[in-house]
């Protein structure tokens, strides 16, 4: 039997560093299942 590395795409949160899998990949969700963000695809914007 031969071994194989299986990828999947995850998704990580910007903002509390949650990691997890999707269940829906062809979605985006709107929030961070932990930490609740909405913003958990944004890094932090600095203006300068
Ligand atoms: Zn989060």
């Amino acid at each position: 039997m031969a071994h194989v590395k299986i990828t999947l795409d995850g998704l990580k949160c910007e903002r509390c560093d949650h990691e997890w899998i999707p269940r829906h990949p062809e979605e985006n969700p709107r929030v961070c299942p932990k930490c609740k963000s909405p913003y958990w695809d944004r890094p932090r914007q600095k203006r300068e």
